[in-house]
């Protein structure tokens, strides 16, 4: 069996993973497959999270967060990847936000929403994959006075009905990028709307598709989000970046991106293992000792390179090592779909599960970069 946690991490933070572990081993897994199925997020997941403090984890102590390291917010987000990807998928939708959030400058922002998103009161969303798309931007910020109008497509937006409030990423006149919060709902926020009065005396309008039927992640309740004259105060803008901030970003992200993947692959394995318990055939137990090897090798290769930032080599080897993440979580899902014979094929089973979880992994994140390293390590 694969052990799965890091050296690197304290003792306060080893117990804040053993909770995760936890909550994944005793709420997450024994309902996965039910919640993949689902037309939406499953509540009682997030209730357990919450009570475990994990929506705070990258929430500093000051506002109410927990503020525990990379490192140890990587284990989490690996093993409960291993156990549920479509609720740690959706989960983790919050974390990269809260963090915006906790780093912009504007701070009656921070002093009201981090309290109540560090203990998951309120959950938030994003939406920016977008703005790495060439051409005219499909969605733009117009400037106007007292604040923006949002207008356009946000073509991906995860946890509608679960998160209530948003980031969005927007294009300015100029070509720069602008992060603005929003909720779902100005009636939630009466507090953070009490002095703002839109310049046409309404807000615009948000549309919302239906939740986007998905091969993975299905009930992830992503949603398309169509703007026309949204309003945004000034007070609610966060940051100003651009195109080549994005890039250098994504480049020195590469691997951010490769815990869910191993989690999913550490799944497959945890399926491999018990099947060639089950089985008892020597084929599976080879499998299961090789899978769990190259496992090993990847996460230990992840580890070295997310402390070799400064090294020249460091792009091509993160992409080397995401491109075989991405890999591995379908050859270890396929794995044990053969194992596992005509039975993995049933909803009812994880192999069929990781299998489509190992895909949408793929794709999540995906820089240029990060597609040519993909397709050129399955070219082989
Ligand atoms: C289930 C799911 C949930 C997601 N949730 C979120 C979320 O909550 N927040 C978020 O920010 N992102 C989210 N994403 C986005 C995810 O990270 C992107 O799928 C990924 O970055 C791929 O980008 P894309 O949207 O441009 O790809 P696609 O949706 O495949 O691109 C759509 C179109 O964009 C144009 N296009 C894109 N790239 C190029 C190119 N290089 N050259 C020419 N045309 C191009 C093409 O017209 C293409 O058909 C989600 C994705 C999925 C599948």
């Amino acid at each position: 069996m694969i052990n799965e946690a890091s050296s690197t991490i304290n003792s306060a933070e080893s117990d804040f993973i053993a909770k995760a572990r936890l909550v994944g081993e005793t709420v997450l897994a024994p309902h996965a497959q039910e919640t993949d199925t689902g037309s939406a997020p499953r509540r009682e997941n997030f209730r357990a999270l919450a009570e475990a403090g994990l929506f705070g984890m990258a929430i500093p102590k000051a506002f109410g967060g927990l503020d525990v390291s990379p490192q140890a917010q990587r284990d989490v987000a690996e093993l409960l990847a291993s156990y549920c990807g479509v609720t740690t998928f959706t989960q983790a939708q919050h974390h990269g936000p809260s963090r915006m959030i906790a780093n912009c400058p504007n701070s009656s922002l921070k002093e009201a929403l981090l309290p109540k998103l560090a203990t998951g009161e309120w959950i938030t969303g994003v939406s920016f994959a977008h703005l790495r798309r060439p051409g005219a931007p499909i969605l733009s910020a117009e400037p106007v006075k007292g604040g923006y109008l949002l207008q356009g497509t946000a073509p991906w937006v995860t946890g509608w009905g679960v998160m209530n409030q948003f980031v969005f990423g927007a294009t300015l006149p100029d070509g720069r990028f602008v992060y603005l919060w929003s909720p779902a709902n100005h009636a939630d926020f009466p507090e953070l709307f009490a002095d703002t009065t839109p310049p046409s005396g309404d807000w615009g309008a948000m549309s919302v598709s239906p939740p986007i039927p998905l091969c993975g992640m299905n009930a992830s309740a992503t949603v398309i989000l169509t703007f026309e004259n949204w309003f945004i105060p000034q007070e609610h803008w966060m940051l100003e970046s651009d195109r080549e901030t994005m890039r250098r970003n994504d480049r020195s992200n590469v691997l951010g991106a490769t815990a869910m993947p191993l989690g999913c692959s550490a799944g497959s394995v945890r399926v491999l293992c018990d099947t060639a318990e089950k089985r008892g055939m020597p084929a599976i137990r080879r499998a299961a000792n090789s899978f769990t090897r190259e496992w090993e090798a990847l996460k230990s290769e992840v580890l070295e390179w997310l402390n070799r930032q400064e090294d020249p080599n460091f792009t091509v080897e993160a992409l080397r090592i995401r491109a075989w993440c991405l890999d591995l979580g379908v050859r270890a899902a396929h794995a044990a779909i053969t194992a596992n014979s005509g039975s993995a094929n049933m909803l009812t089973h994880p192999a069929q599960r990781l299998l489509r979880e190992a895909l949408f992994y793929t794709i999540q994140a995906q820089t240029q970069e990060v597609m040519d390293a993909t397709l050129a390590r399955l070219e082989r």
